[in-house]
């Protein structure tokens, strides 16, 4: 099976798109292409583990449902070596709680059936958030915030607990950093889908419940007696004062 590479140079950025389907696989793709984006086919996970790594692609539109080895493999084995954006594409919308419970890392689902315009829209607004988050308050140059034994360092994207470093995928850090460069402020769920995905984000505000689980998690944190993140209740989320 023949797979083609499009777009042009100087493209918006690259799309790989996995997907088992030839027909829906190449049909997404000329939809990236004509978006302004560049874009590659895998028809199987690990065709599209092989190309991630040669291509370094901005974003990997990921189908669930694969043969042999699954999206939620390919996720996890794509997170070993990228932190580009993951667009987990599924079948059924009851799929999402059960994929995201596993914590494989991506940073947005989508559900089929989708208009082609909703999946550019999509790629359009992850590849819009900013790479770093905004600069800390007064802007000392002191990127630094710590919460205890959690040390954020905003410029440098990096996150300490108890001296111990912590990774975190993109979207995982991004609202940890919104949190604690303003560390008074309760965030709603729509701000924090507003800042740290884009404006024009559309879904369920859910999906940052999802991210902050996983946040919290890797950082050793108990929703119950929080040390780091409170759930501010009917807003959102705080950080837990220093
Ligand atoms: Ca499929």
């Amino acid at each position: 099976m023949s797979t083609a590479t499009t777009g042009r140079p100087g493209a918006a950025g690259t799309v790989l798109v996995v997907e088992d389907e030839p027909d829906l696989a190449r049909m997404v793709a000329t939809y990236m292409t004509h978006a302004g984006y560049r874009a590659e086919v895998a028809l199987t996970g690990r065709d599209a583990l092989e190309r991630a790594r040669r291509l370094d692609p901005d974003v990997v539109l990921l189908d669930l449902g694969l043969p042999g080895l699954d999206g939620v493999e390919v996720c996890r084995q794509l997170r070993t070596f990228t932190d580009c954006y993951v667009l987990m594409v599924t079948a059924r919308s009851d799929e999402i709680d059960k994929i995201v419970g596993l914590s494989v890392g991506a940073d947005d689902y989508i559900t089929k059936p989708f208009s082609p315009r909703e999946l550019v829209a999509r790629v359009q607004a992850v590849l819009r958030r900013p790479r770093r988050p905004a600069p800390a308050e007064g802007g000392s140059g002191d990127s630094e915030r710590t919460f205890g034994d959690l040390v954020v360092d905003l410029d440098g994207r990096r996150v300490r607990v108890d001296s111990r470093p912590v990774e975190l995928t993109r979207t995982e850090f991004d609202i940890l950093a919104l949190l604690a460069a303003s560390p008074t402020v309760a965030f709603s769920r729509r701000r924090i889908l507003d800042e740290v995905w884009d404006p024009g984000w559309i879904g369920d505000e859910h999906v940052v419940d999802v991210h902050v689980a996983h946040l919290r998690a890797k950082l050793g944190d108990d929703p119950g007696t929080p040390r780091y993140i409170d759930t501010v209740r009917g807003v959102g989320y705080r950080m837990v004062r220093p």
